[in-house]
């Protein structure tokens, strides 16, 4: 692999989860009204179901976290999605 910038060979591959990217910060009025109630709620009825899932399930229903690779050249920063 070869920076499409400098054409150095020094590039890295770096691992990033979909989620991470698109983590938004919520206001303090968000957390006032909506967030004391609205994460235990989406924890009961999402993250626990899919817990159980990921542990009693076979492998094919296995949950998928949508990662993507990114290039980053050691040289000069640049970097790209593969
Ligand atoms: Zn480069």
């Amino acid at each position: 692999m070869i920076c499409g910038k400098c054409r150095s060979a020094r590039v890295n591959v770096q691992m990033v989860s979909e989620a991470r990217l698109k983590v938004k910060r919520r206001g303090v009025i968000w957390w006032l009204f909506v967030g004391w109630w609205w994460l235990p709620i989406k924890w009961i009825f999402f993250t626990l179901p899919a817990l159980l899932v990921k542990v009693f399930a076979p492998k094919k229903y296995r949950i998928k976290i949508a990662r993507k690779r990114y290039f980053v050249c050691q040289n000069c920063g640049y970097y790209w999605e593969f």
